[in-house]
């Protein structure tokens, strides 16, 4: 498996980021727009309503992953992006090849998780 370090996460971070902000700014443009060619494509004609929806869904699943990056990087920023956010320990390797964004250790965010579902 692949090790990223501190400064090709933060080049893999900014590229991720650049790429959400263009997904959402598309995704905003068709919600204001309406039937663009990608209605039609992704759920035939006359399923303006189940698309918006799932244009909702896919926005807000976007928006936090955004938000995400953009936490991990200003963590970089200030060199505390391998730490863990709430117990200070350094994360695995192993976290950051499954999520480049992520901001806690393996423990943390499985606390975490557990603590939410
Ligand atoms: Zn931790």
């Amino acid at each position: 498996m692949q090790e990223l370090d501190g400064a090709s996460r933060y080049l893999l971070l900014s590229r991720n980021r650049a790429e959400l902000r263009e997904r959402l700014a598309r995704i905003r443009f068709e919600q204001q727009h309406g039937e663009a060619p990608l209605d039609a494509a992704l759920f035939g004609q006359g399923q303006r309503s189940k698309n918006d929806a799932a244009l909702s869904c896919l926005q807000s699943s976007l928006e936090s992953e955004l938000e995400q990056t953009v936490r991990a990087l200003s963590r970089l920023d200030i060199g505390h992006g391998d730490l863990c956010s709430r117990c200070g320990r350094p994360i695995e390797a192993t976290q950051f090849s499954a999520l480049p964004y992520a901001t806690r250790c393996a423990p943390c965010a499985t606390r975490l998780s557990a603590a939410v579902a």
